[in-house]
């Protein structure tokens, strides 16, 4: 049994500035991909061994190893799309000039969606060309963890097999936690991401959501095995147990 989770095309995201990588890396999940982040170049190079990305976002302005000796670094091993990312347009000249080997230039700022227009297009040349040997996911909107499977663009839940309707804020709640699955979520990012950063109700709302989530999604809703409880810190939504490992 595959985990559709696991088959979904993992991005590893290269960027040190913190403003940068959140909004990137919720932007990048809610398209549908796996995102790994790393902060400077040494821990991309190592984070390029252990996770085996799909394609890379490479800033260029980076801590420790620039952005471009990562770049030629990894091309001595591998024909992995990446994508360079520099601070400001007239950079990009100077970088392409450096002939690195990269795939595609953006510079900041950029629009998420054209960002990912450029991935798309960069993975599916890879895989054309047999340079990678997964293709890019087309479900790219539907997370499916175990039983539950959520497709935003057709704002559609399904669990063990049957449709259910949720309201926005529970929808939107689910597509967090699925989106983070396996990761702990503080109360505080829960509440920011389904209610805004602005959001000055009562904290309860949030337990009140997961508490009906918890009534659709478990099989026992008095005892949760899949939105689980982090006491003083939040909740996370667990990943099924590898049945592989478990034997
Ligand atoms: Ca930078």
């Amino acid at each position: 049994m595959s985990n559709v989770l696991d088959q979904r095309t993992t991005i590893l995201v290269v960027e040190d500035e913190e403003s940068f990588i959140d909004a990137l890396a919720v932007g990048l999940q809610r398209e549908g991909f796996r995102v790994e982040v790393a902060r400077d170049g040494a821990e991309a190079l190592e984070l390029f061994e252990l996770v085996q990305p799909d394609l890379i976002l490479l800033d260029v302005m980076l801590p420790r190893v620039s952005g471009i000796d990562v770049c030629r670094q990894i091309r001595t091993t591998s024909q992995v799309p990446i994508i360079m990312v520099t601070a400001k347009a007239s950079e990009i000249d100077t970088v392409v000039g450096l002939e690195v080997g990269a795939d595609d230039y953006v510079s900041k700022p950029y629009r998420l969606r054209e960002l990912v227009a450029r991935m798309r297009a960069a993975l599916r040349r890879a895989s054309a060309e047999g340079r990678v040997a997964t293709l890019p996911a087309d479900d790219a909107d539907v997370l499916e963890i175990g039983d539950v499977r959520l497709d935003a663009d057709r704002h559609e839940v399904t669990i063990r097999g049957a449709q259910v309707a949720l309201p926005l804020k529970e929808f939107e709640l689910l597509d967090v936690l699925l989106s983070h699955a396996g990761r702990v979520l503080t109360r505080d990012t829960l509440i920011s991401r389904v209610w805004g950063a602005d959001y000055v109700g009562d904290t309860k709302t949030l337990d009140v959501h997961i508490k009906r989530l918890r009534a659709k999604v478990e099989a026992d809703p008095s005892r949760p095995s899949r939105i689980v409880t982090i006491r003083g810190l939040g909740y996370k939504y667990e990943l099924p147990k590898d049945p592989v490992r478990s034997q």
